[in-house]
């Protein structure tokens, strides 16, 4: 119908932080969608599920969902994919035909950011860090690519639980600072090691000089400037993915899903690193 907008948003809490907004508006302006908006939701965890419902009479057609958020939108979904059920949660709502529909695209984001290597994981060994609602995601999508997935978690019964779930193999708790990562040929820290700024590689189990060129080094936090596992990686001659870019690619798969349309990743880039 011409005048109608097409309503998005990030729903998480807090999400005043979230660069989606930016990021999705300045992909939807160059497609020329210009009757399409995305904003963002502060919604407290007892509320989430009564505001999804009441979103697609608002003219809502979908949403992302993030911290703490990502459970529950499975939860409330009428349908979801098959990654969304493996790893329990959802990251990406489609709202269409009566029906919420739930998505995962932080896993296939996480290997569209690692680029052609993604295409190359069978057989390779793999270091998941963290065992939150970003680790889920992360140990399913590099064990679905076929890599002999280990696992570490702060609390490392976590780590167990969900390892056990997935099929992997996780690290010794007592190993802090003697995990070689040139054992690895590719490493992701799906923990929250380095949110604010702070000193992340020091939290990690890693030897901060095991790293070796010839391995892909991901750092799903970000800040304002490479994290100390970035450096550490890059100066050991790894190459290194932040989270910035893990960000563009997750969130360009669910603007996809929405409008159908493939949005310039350029344009993502620019206004998330804005
Ligand atoms: P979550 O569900 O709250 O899980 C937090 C995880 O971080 C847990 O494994 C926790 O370990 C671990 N952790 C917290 N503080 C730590 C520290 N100081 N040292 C080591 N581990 C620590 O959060 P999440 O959704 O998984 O997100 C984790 C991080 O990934 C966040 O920083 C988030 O911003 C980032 N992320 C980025 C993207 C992206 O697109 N770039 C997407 C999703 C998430 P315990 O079990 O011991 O508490």
């Amino acid at each position: 119908m011409a005048g109608t907008v097409h309503r998005l948003a990030v729903l998480g809490h807090p999400v005043s932080h979230s660069r989606s907004p930016a990021m999705q508006n300045a992909a939807l302006a160059a497609l020329g969608l210009g009757e399409w908006e995305y904003g963002a939701i502060d919604i407290e965890p007892g509320r989430f599920e009564a505001l999804v419902r009441g979103l697609p009479d608002e003219g809502f057609v979908g949403a992302n969902v993030t911290v703490p958020h990502k459970e529950a939108a499975l939860a409330v979904a009428d349908e979801a994919s098959g990654a969304a059920e493996a790893i329990g949660a959802a990251n990406t709502l489609v709202f269409e035909r009566g029906m919420i529909r739930a998505e995962n695209t932080d896993a296939p984001g996480l290997l569209d950011a690692i680029g052609e290597f993604a295409g190359e994981l069978a057989g390779r060994r793999a270091l998941a860090l963290g065992a939150g609602g970003a680790g889920r995601a992360v140990v399913w999508a590099l064990a679905e690519a076929g890599a002999d997935v280990m696992l570490w978690n702060r609390t490392h019964s976590r780590a167990e639980e969900l390892a056990a779930e997935l099929g992997v193999e996780v690290i010794p708790p007592e190993l802090h600072g003697e995990v070689d990562p040139g054992a690895f040929d590719v490493i992701v820290n799906a923990s929250a090691a380095g949110l604010g700024d702070g000193d992340g590689l020091s939290s990690l189990p890693l030897d901060p000089a095991g790293f070796r060129p010839g391995q892909t080094v991901v750092d799903m936090v970000y800040g304002k400037g490479p994290g100390t596992l970035v450096e550490a990686a890059r100066r050991g001659g790894a190459e290194t993915v932040d989270g910035l870019e893990v960000l563009v690619r997750q969130g360009a798969r669910s603007l996809a899903m929405w409008t159908g349309r493939e949005p310039d990743l350029d344009v993502m880039r620019s206004a998330a690193r804005a």
